[in-house]
């Protein structure tokens, strides 16, 4: 499938909700750039530890991660993240950083660092962004806005699927790892600056019972539509 017309894709929705997975795939075949943005906020979190700073202070989290950067990168087909010249990618999907990436997502400078890198790397090209708030925030003229849910029991067990797909140890059961994404959504939802919402103009997609190629032929659909009204 061919778009030539310039583009940007919105894939917004609470954790675990299938929005990586599916713009992973969606990038492939549209050869769009694939920019995932809560690995962009996990970073921000594996820099506060490995730094030893508190995950509440702001000033001091933001020194470094002026002083580290954080560079998303596809290797092979595959999406690794860099800090400081050290692969991260693994680190970053720990219990210890998902537990505390809210906390470091919902303090105002840290988000609009990672807002400005964010439009920076859309620039000029076809983009398809997954995150929290790239409909309602980060790219607000996006021409497809997609929001996609699912039950919070089958986004526990596509957790832990996950977890198991990267190699992830973990000693939690299905029951306290949904405990942690209802908790992380709250905090996502909560916060003050560009909480986890809807954008008005964005297609809910609730993928509980859909596979993921039903997910993702939904999304082409609606992206092929909105290049054929554009070109009229
Ligand atoms: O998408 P993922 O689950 O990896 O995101 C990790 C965390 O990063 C979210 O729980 C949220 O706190 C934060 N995030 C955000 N805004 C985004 C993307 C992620 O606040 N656009």
């Amino acid at each position: 499938m061919e778009i030539k017309q310039n583009m940007q894709v919105a894939i917004d929705g609470p954790a675990s909700a299938g929005k990586s997975t599916v713009a992973k795939i969606i990038a492939n075949k549209l050869s769009f750039v694939y920019i995932d943005t809560g690995a962009m906020y996990r970073a921000c979190t594996v820099i506060a530890k490995r730094h030893g700073i508190d995950y509440g202070d702001e000033e001091k989290i933001l020194q470094a991660i002026n002083e580290d950067g954080i560079e998303l990168k596809s290797e092979n087909g595959e999406q690794k993240v860099y800090s400081a010249g050290e692969d991260i990618s693994l680190e970053i999907r720990t219990p210890e950083i998902s537990a505390n990436v809210s906390q470091v997502s919902a303090l105002p400078k840290i988000r609009k660092k990672m807002v400005d890198l964010q439009r920076k790397m859309a620039g000029e090209v076809s983009v398809i962004m997954d995150g929290r708030d790239i409909g309602t925030t980060v790219l607000p003229n996006a021409e497809v806005k997609i929001f996609l849910i699912a039950s919070a029991r089958s986004r526990a067990e596509r957790r832990m699927l996950d977890f198991k797909e990267r190699g992830i140890k973990t000693d939690q059961t299905v029951e306290e790892i949904e405990a942690d994404i209802a908790e992380r959504d709250y905090k996502d939802s909560h916060r003050k600056i560009s909480p986890l919402k809807k954008a008005k103009d964005a297609i809910e997609i609730d993928t509980t019972n859909m596979t993921i190629d039903e997910v993702v032929n939904e999304i082409l659909m609606k992206i092929q539509r909105k290049e054929k009204s554009l070109k009229k």
